[in-house]
Parts: C-alpha cells; sequence; structure tokens
C-alpha cells in the first residue's frame, strides 16, 4: 500500500497509532475525529495515501462515494442527528491541515451552533458563459 512515512493517516492505516475505526475495506476506513465537532464526527479515507481529492483515481473514488451514504445512514442512526454535513478540505487555503484526502461526516441539529459564512455573490452575464466554456474545455481536455 502506497503511503507517506510523516503522514498520521497512514499511520493509522498501518495500526502505528491507534484510531477508533468503525468501518474497513479493503481500500477504505473510517474512524472517529479525534477532535469532533459533534459527537460521532466521522472520518472517510483511501488506505491509499493520496493528498487531495483531484489526486484520488477513479476505482478508490468510487469506493470512497459508495461508502458515503453508508456511513452516513449509520451516523444519522447512532448520533440520532436532524442532518449531517459531509465537508472536504483540499489545500491549507481550505481549511486541510491532514496531507491524506479524507471526508468528514459532522452530525448537525438545530440549534449546534456549528456553521459557515456563506456569502452568495452574483456573476455579470459574460462571466457566467466564460466559466462554462473554461470548465467544458478543461473536463473535456482530461
Ligand atoms: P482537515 O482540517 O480537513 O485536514 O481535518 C483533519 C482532521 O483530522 C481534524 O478534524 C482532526 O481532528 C483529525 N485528526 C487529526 N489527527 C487525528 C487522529 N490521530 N485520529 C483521528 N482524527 C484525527
Ligand atoms: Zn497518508
Amino acid at each position: 500500500m502506497p503511503r507517506d512515512a510523516d503522514c498520521i493517516f497512514c499511520k493509522i492505516v498501518a495500526r502505528e497509532i491507534p484510531s477508533s475505526a468503525v468501518f474497513e475495506t479493503e481500500t477504505v476506513l473510517a474512524f472517529l475525529d479525534v477532535g469532533p465537532l459533534a459527537e460521532g464526527h466521522l472520518l472517510v479515507i483511501p488506505k491509499q495515501h493520496y493528498t487531495t481529492l483531484v489526486d484520488v483515481p477513479s476505482e478508490d473514488c468510487t469506493r470512497l462515494a459508495e461508502a458515503l451514504p453508508r456511513l452516513g445512514s449509520a451516523l444519522m442512526a447512532v448520533t440520532s442527528a436532524e442532518g449531517f454535513n459531509v465537508l472536504q478540505n483540499n489545500g491549507k487555503v481550505a481549511g486541510q491541515v491532514v496531507d491524506h484526502v479524507h471526508f468528514h461526516l459532522i452530525p448537525r441539529r438545530s440549534g449546534d451552533g456549528l456553521g459557515y459564512r456563506w456569502k452568495p455573490g452574483t456573476y455579470p452575464k459574460e462571466r457566467t458563459e466564460q466559466l462554462v466554456l473554461s470548465y467544458r474545455a478543461s473536463i473535456d481536455a482530461q
């Protein structure tokens, strides 16, 4: 299993440091976040080391995506949450601290005080068109 010698999540995968694992397959591991934003906060990772989401090949991505609804469903049952957030930070600027790609599953309840700034902007019409063309070209080039 390719790994990064300094990566804390690779060490968790290798059982070199302990974790509270709740789900494991050949490719995916889920465990309790040690610093939970809410009780039952889970982290879901590929066992192989990739830094951000764009580094994950499609097979591992598929396995991760398959795990998310299963774990979300378990989270709702176990924590009696009213909902949950799936949060996935890529890069330091986006809040990524551990450089091994991971999904947060965060139980939510009304009045829990969690939240984030969400200040929607607007586009001038030309910018929307430019962006759509740029996106389509970039995706087609992959
Ligand atoms: P992020 O800011 O998206 O990189 O999130 C990293 C998360 O990893 C944080 O929520 C930490 O609480 C969590 N974390 C760091 N070390 C451990 C660990 N040894 N076991 C479980 N969770 C961890
Ligand atoms: Zn790693």
